[in-house]
Order: C-alpha cells, then sequence, then structure tokens
C-alpha cells in the first residue's frame, strides 16, 4: 500500500517536473525586430539648444513667491530664437504665463490628436552638494560625450528632443495627417498647475488625444539582473498618493518622574506596529507583463523558470522583487514616516507627539482604503488619524497594452534599437501626464535614455547619444501617428 503511494507520489512530482520544464522551455524569449528607419545625423545645434536650455535656471520653489520669473521669460525668448519654424508654423496658446500648447494641425480633422507633452522647470540644486558636482549645475557644459547640468535629463531632454524633432520635420517639408499638439508645463515638480491649465484648456475645446506621450520611462540596461538586452520600460499607469497625520495627545509632565507611557512612546509604538504590518504584495496587471516579457528572456534559469511558471511560483517571484526598495514598490502600497514632531525641552515631557506619513497607493486602492488599512494596523484609539495631503491623488487607471498609444511606443522604440524589450511598468513617481487623464485613456511615459544619471540630485548629464536616440523616436512617433490605429 505504502509502495503504491510512494509510486502514485513519484509520478505526479514527474508530471508537475515536466509541466514546468515544457512551460520553461516553451516561454521563448521576446522577440527582436530588424530596425527599418533611416535617421538623419544629429545637428550640433541640437545640442547647443540642450546646453542653452540648461543654462536658463528655470527654478520651481514650493514658496511661488520667491521664483525667478525672469529665467522664464528668458527660456520662451530661447524658443522663439531656436524653433523658428515651430513659431511660424503652429499656432501657441499660453495658459498661466508660461505654461504652453503649440498646435501643429493636422490635414486630416477627423483623426484623433496625440500629444507629446514635457515640462522645463527643474528642482533646485541643494546648497550642500554644490561642490560635489563636477561642473557648475546650470553651465550647461558640453562635454565629448555629455550635456551636463541641472534639467539636462528632468526634464529639458524630453522638451528638446520634441522641438528639435518638429523643427527638424518642418524643415524637410513635412505635414503630419493627425493634428499634433506640444504641451510643455512650467511647474511640474511643485504640483503642475500649468498642466491642469492645459488640460482645462484642451478639455474646454473637446479636444480627446488618442495618446499623450510623457516623460517616465526609459532603457535599463544595468538595473535587471541577468538580462543581457536593453529593456524599455513604458509607464502605463501611476501610483497613487496621499499623505496623513498620526497625532497624540496626552497629559504631559517633569522628565523627572514619567508615567509608564507618554504621547511620544504611544506614537512611537503606533510607528512600529505600522513597520511590522506592510501592506500585502499584489502583482497589477503591467507588473505582470513586465515579468512575463522580461522573465521569458533572463539567463538566469531559475528566474525564467518562475516567470514561466507563475501559477506555482508566484510567492517566490514576490520574494525576489521585494527584496529591493523599486521592487517592493511595485508591488506594494507603502507607506512611510516622513516627519516626526515633539517636544520643547529637554526635562519636560511633551503631551502633544506628531508624525507624517506619506503613502504611495496600489491601482486597486484608494487613500480611504489606506486609512483603513493604517487604523487596523495600529488598532489604538489613542492615535487619531487624519488625511492632509495636498497633492492627494488616488491611483490611475492603467493604458491598455493593445492601445494605439502603447503599440506606436513600442514600433518607436523598435525603430531605433531592434533587440530592446519594451514592456509595460507601473510609474511609482507622479508626473503632469496623470492631470491628462481626464481627457485621454492613452496616456504612456517614456523617453528613450539609457539608466538616465542625476536627476533631482548631483552631477546630472544627459547623453549626447541619448539626445540623438530620443529626438529619433520622437520623429518616428510623429511619422507613426499618420497610421489610422
Ligand atoms: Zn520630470
Amino acid at each position: 500500500m505504502f509502495k503504491k503511494f510512494l509510486r502514485l507520489l513519484a509520478i505526479l512530482v514527474l508530471i508537475l517536473l515536466a509541466i514546468i520544464l515544457i512551460n520553461t522551455f516553451r516561454n521563448r524569449p521576446w522577440p527582436e525586430r530588424a530596425a527599418s528607419a533611416n535617421f538623419p545625423r544629429l545637428p550640433d545645434s541640437a545640442v547647443m539648444h540642450l546646453s542653452e536650455a540648461v543654462q536658463i535656471a528655470t527654478i520651481s520653489i514650493s514658496d511661488t513667491s520667491k521664483i525667478d520669473t525672469s529665467a522664464f521669460l528668458a527660456f520662451k525668448n530661447f524658443l522663439a530664437k531656436s524653433y523658428p519654424l515651430i513659431h511660424q508654423n503652429l499656432s501657441l496658446n499660453v495658459v498661466r504665463n508660461f505654461s504652453y500648447i503649440f498646435e501643429w494641425k493636422g490635414e486630416n480633422t477627423k483623426m484623433q490628436p496625440i500629444i507629446l507633452m514635457g515640462h522645463y522647470d527643474v528642482v533646485p540644486v541643494e546648497e550642500a552638494t554644490i561642490d560635489k558636482w563636477q561642473v557648475a549645475p546650470f553651465s550647461g557644459t558640453i562635454s565629448d560625450t555629455c550635456v551636463w547640468g541641472r534639467g539636462s535629463v528632468d526634464d529639458k531632454a524630453g522638451v528638446i528632443s520634441i522641438l528639435e524633432a518638429v523643427e527638424s520635420m518642418l524643415r524637410q517639408g513635412f505635414h503630419p495627417k493627425r493634428t499634433i499638439y506640444l504641451c510643455f508645463g512650467h511647474d511640474e515638480e511643485i504640483g503642475g498647475r500649468g498642466a491642469k491649465a492645459i488640460v482645462d484648456f484642451l478639455s474646454q475645446k473637446n479636444i480627446r488625444p488618442q495618446m499623450v506621450l510623457d516623460e517616465g520611462g526609459e532603457i535599463s540596461e544595468s538595473k535587471i539582473k541577468d538580462v543581457k538586452r536593453p529593456v524599455a520600460v513604458i509607464g502605463v499607469g501611476e501610483k497613487g498618493y496621499a499623505t496623513y497625520e498620526l497625532s497624540v495627545e496626552k497629559e504631559g509632565g517633569h522628565s523627572s518622574k514619567p508615567e509608564k507611557e507618554s504621547a511620544i512612546d504611544i506614537l512611537v509604538a503606533a510607528l512600529a506596529k505600522l513597520k511590522n504590518h506592510p501592506t500585502p504584495s499584489r502583482i497589477t496587471p503591467p507588473v505582470r507583463e513586465f515579468l512575463h516579457r522580461v522573465g521569458s528572456s533572463s539567463d538566469n534559469f531559475v528566474n525564467k523558470m518562475a516567470s514561466s511558471n507563475m501559477w506555482l511560483f508566484e510567492g517566490i517571484a514576490k520574494g525576489i522583487i521585494e527584496s529591493k526598495p523599486e521592487g517592493n514598490a511595485m508591488i506594494h502600497t507603502t507607506i512611510a514616516p516622513t516627519i516626526l514632531q515633539s517636544g520643547i525641552k529637554d526635562n519636560v515631557i511633551p503631551s502633544k507627539a506628531k508624525a507624517i506619513i506619506n503613502s504611495r497607493i496600489l491601482p486597486g486602492e484608494t487613500s480611504e482604503t489606506v486609512a483603513k488599512y493604517i487604523a487596523d494596523a495600529i488598532h489604538d484609539n489613542r492615535v487619531i488619524i487624519k488625511k492632509i495631503s495636498v497633492f492627494e491623488s488616488d491611483p490611475s487607471p492603467s493604458t491598455n497594452i493593445e492601445s494605439p498609444a502603447f503599440k506606436r511606443v513600442e514600433n518607436a522604440i523598435y525603430e531605433n534599437m531592434p533587440h530592446v524589450i519594451p514592456t509595460p511598468y507601473l510609474m511609482i513617481g507622479a508626473t503632469d501626464s496623470r492631470r491628462y487623464r481626464s481627457i485621454s485613456d492613452g496616456v504612456v511615459n517614456f523617453l528613450p535614455m539609457i539608466d538616465s544619471k542625476g536627476y533631482h540630485g548631483i552631477n546630472e548629464r544627459l547623453p549626447i547619444a541619448d539626445l540623438q536616440r530620443s529626438i529619433n523616436f520622437m520623429m518616428t512617433i510623429i511619422k507613426e501617428s499618420d497610421a489610422d490605429f
């Protein structure tokens, strides 16, 4: 009897193993494509233009009264001087003084328009880091391989690539069939009121773009282990954003005779409970597709086997993804304390303690469900939980990977890089494009830079090869938008 059972078990294990191996070997690496496009060589003026754009310090500061508006005026003059054909052939509308909507009218007004967008404001450079920069942050230095400076990547790379592509196509006498809007926000880094005004403007004119292309995703050559091919991650959705205040009030007193628990103790215990109860992991559809495409092309047999048999190995796959902060953020709603406040003097036990926690929310949840999750995890009614977010947004719906918007980006990146693996992914930060979801279900986030360097940090710089590729990419998108998807 026992022998029979053992035999049966062995047969079952063999069958299971056979299924796993068959699935693994049938899961072919994601296909490559033959490139067909022929691109003009990058003109020196494009590099000069990016350098000039970086030299104009269009810095966004939360206290808007401190913003140097003369820089924004200078940027406007720079655009007029550097892109004369765009200013002659496209109509321009300005909203909130410095956000721009250029309209390049298509021959066929029945076709849904597309939007190419970006932002030209930049984050400040931290005083304390200036001596760590190899060049002055707003010098726009051009070295053999790179254009250096704040904004060279985020997001003047995007803005200049769009403008260079359009100016060059106008020079060649190109007329688009489909209307193309170029939209540039001036305050993305402090919430994007410019983008909101642009969307209001378009929405009043009943414009429903088929595609909205913004910054966000890029090409990874080194970040994904065991995959030798470059991976183009195309943002198709954004996590939500919410901030909460946890506060505790309890009579304080002299620190020479402390009570068993103070306001600080209660708050710290609540934060510890939150830390020990991370939200459950969940693989959303874009992340599942990412694992499928990238996993099938992995040189690591175990990773390939896991991604080919997610029905069995999902738990293990999650464990691997969670081990890195970026991966963890892809499959969890994250909750992180960012500010702690309490106390005024070393010998006084304070009667109030306060913590601010910031959450980035996975699609399928809302700021309300997260608030309930926090309350349940803390389970202490002495801790008052209040939502205080100014930027609050629930997670966006995801753009379909069968949509013309996604397909067009996929095609355009293949044209520029035949051996790339294009894949959808979930953006963990917020961009201006989230505003456009109210007028379009084709929002996609991508610019073909490779492992971009230094944005929001030190030594921000854009390789000239990335600028060339980004301009080519924009030209491909514009040409392909003529097809009636
Ligand atoms: Zn940006």
